[in-house]
Parts: C-alpha cells; structure tokens; sequence
C-alpha cells in the first residue's frame, strides 16, 4: 500500500470551542461565570460544577474566549481552508452548540442588513469565506467556476432555501460517476456566482428564508440544520502541458441547536421532532467516533445529516467543529453536554 494513500482522518478532526460574551443573547446573568479559560493556554476549558464546585478541565485544539471577534476566528479557523479547498480537497465547517450560543452568528453574521461592499465587522464566517475566495481566484491565471448551494434539513426533510421552489421536498440519492458513488440531491439548486457579492446575496435570501419560516412555525431555526455549501472548480496548464482539473467543495453546517439532546419536550409533536434532531446529532458524533477511531464501518446512512455528507466526512476531506458555549451558570449542564459531545471527536 502506498504510504501517500493512507490518510490519516483520526488528525483530521479538529475541534473548537467558542464561547459568547456575558451581555449577548440577552440574558441578564449576572451570577459568577462558572465557566473560565487560561489566557497562558489557549486549548483548554476549565469548569466548577457540582455542589462542591469541583473544577474539570477539557482540552482542544483551541479554545476562543468571550473577547474573540470574527475576524480572529475566520483568520484562526477558515482561512487556510480556502488552499485546501483550490488544491481540490472537500473541508466541512460544523457549528455546534445549545440554541443562542452563536452557532450562526459564528457562521453567517450579522448579514440580513449589509450591501455588497465591504464586509462589516459583525460577518461571520460564509461572506468572509466568499470574499477571501475571489480575491484568490482573480489573481488564479487558469479558469475557474464557482457554484453554491443552500439548504435546510427540518424533521428529516430536505428543503432547498435558495431555489425557486422552497417548499419543495428534496430527495438525496447516490448517483454512480465514473465509477465513483457520490451522493447528489435531486432537484436541489446549484447556483454558479462570478463574485463574493453574489454569493452573499444568495445567502442573505436564503438566510431570510430561513428566519421567516423560523417565526411562523415556532423557531424553526433553531430545530433545524442548515449547509450552505461552495464548490469551486479550477483548471490549469501544468509545467508538462496537460491539463489538470481540480474540484474543492467547502460545506458550512450550522446544526441545529443541541439541547435536544437533553431535553425532552412535552407537546406530543415536539418530541417526535426532538427525537429527530437528537437522531442526527447522535448520529452525527457516532460517524466522527467511527472515523476517528478508523472503525471499518461508518453509520453515514443512519440519518439523512450524515448521508448528505457522506463524501465530505473522511477521504480527501478535513472536518472541523466548532461548538459554541455561553459563559451563563443558567446554562451549565447545555454546556457540559456540549464539551463532552466534541470531546468525542478528537
Ligand atoms: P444560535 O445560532 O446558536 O442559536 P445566535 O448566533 O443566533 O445563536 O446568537 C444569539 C444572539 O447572540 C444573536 O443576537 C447574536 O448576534 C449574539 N451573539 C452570539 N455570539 C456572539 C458573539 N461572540 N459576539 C457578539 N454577539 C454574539
Ligand atoms: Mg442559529
């Protein structure tokens, strides 16, 4: 076996931790963090919980506290992701964590009421992705395409938030290409853009989408995952004269929020609903586990989630997560469970 062809997925998993300031998701709270980060160190989360305030500690790849804004975390995080994604790998984004943390504000920002010009400083991760993408592609000497996709997977459903048709259900099937099975969406809108502006307003619609349905059906946002995803093409002239095609895909996956995970709802819906997304998620960690421990069977088909990224988790991908925090005492047991869940992965 050649040495080149063993790719190592177990190192390929990193894990983040992000946590909001104190005034943010407007909770007033103003009882002793129990939640702290050592500035000397910036991979690990120390914890007091318990009724002897015992303190555990919890180790990452790295750790963002609550003066972290979004261009560090863009420059830390995404940034090297755009050289792997034009030398044709695929790189999958996950934002993790309980509803109000900054799972979108991580990757989408504050959008909803910018134009096209500059990027302002509330952007989150997408828009400046989008930016960065085409100021390397101009100065690119070969040609290049770029085309984008936006959707929302709700109760198992697939729904496609920037198409012409949004209520559409979508249906994920395996399409056979040379040779190769790939998972394709069936009727899902592929959007080519020419500029960062265009991608941008693209994810404004769909975002806007998104937040629209949100309000009608009971924050539905919250209870859903969306993946806006960039696939960029290149082809070039090598030094010998043939030609050489490149395909990178970048997924950005804001997931829905993980209290489901622990808490159990009342209403009879709401449950079935919450066993959905604790489905996903939980399959989701099984998948990462699988993979990190190059366990010889991945359970992708076990829910649609990981079925859709079935060919962006392992192979010629890198998956990072970034899991999301509140330093709030009201919300200590969301956040334990949120850094034992990624915990898991490394
Ligand atoms: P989630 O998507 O995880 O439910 P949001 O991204 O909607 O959470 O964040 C909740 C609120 O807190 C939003 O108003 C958002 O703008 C704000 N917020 C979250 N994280 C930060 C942060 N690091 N800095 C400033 N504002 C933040
Ligand atoms: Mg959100």
């Amino acid at each position: 076996k050649n040495e080149k062809d063993v790719i190592d997925i177990g190192s390929r998993i990193k894990v983040y931790i992000r946590c909001r300031g104190r005034k943010e998701g407007g909770l007033k709270d103003n009882t002793e963090s129990p939640i702290a980060f050592r500035d000397d160190y910036n991979r690990e989360v120390i914890v007091k919980s318990g009724p002897m305030n015992l303190s555990k500690s919890y180790n990452y790849d790295r750790v963002f506290g609550p003066d972290t804004d979004q261009e560090m975390i863009y420059d830390s995080i995404a940034a090297d992701t755009l050289k792997k994604i034009l030398d044709g790998y695929n790189y999958t984004i996950f934002a993790y964590g309980q509803t109000g943390t900054g799972k979108t504000y991580t990757m989408t920002g504050d959008i909803l009421s910018v134009g096209y010009g500059d990027i302002p400083n509330n952007t989150g991760i997408i828009p400046r992705v989008l930016k960065d993408l085409f100021q390397k592609l101009n100065k690119f000497s070969g040609e290049y395409s770029v085309k984008v996709s936006y959707i929302e997977l709700y109760n198992e459903e697939l729904k496609d938030l920037i198409g012409s048709d949004k209520s559409q259900k979508l249906r994920i099937y395996d399409n056979k290409t040379n040779g190769q099975f790939e998972v394709a969406v069936h009727d899902m809108e592929e959007t080519f853009i020419e500029s960062a502006s265009e991608g941008l307003k693209l994810l404004q619609e769909g975002s806007k989408h998104r937040q629209a349905a949100s309000t009608k059906a009971n924050d539905v946002s919250s209870r859903s995952h969306s993946l806006f995803t960039i696939t960029v093409m290149t082809r070039e002239l090598s030094k010998g004269g043939y030609e050489q095609l490149r395909f990178g895909r970048l997924n950005l996956v804001d997931l829905a929020g993980s209290e489901a995970i622990t808490r159990s709802g009342s209403l009879q819906d709401r449950v079935i609903e919450t066993g959905k997304i604790h489905q996903s998620l939980l399959v989701l960690g099984r998948v990462i586990n699988a993979l990190v421990e190059r366990s010889p069977h991945i359970p992708y088909r076990e829910s649609k989630l990981t079925r859709l990224l079935q060919d962006s988790l392992g192979g010629r991908t890198e998956t990072c997560i970034i899991a999301t925090i509140s330093p709030s005492k009201a919300c200590l047991e969301e956040t334990i469970s949120t850094l034992e869940y990624v915990n898991r992965a490394k």
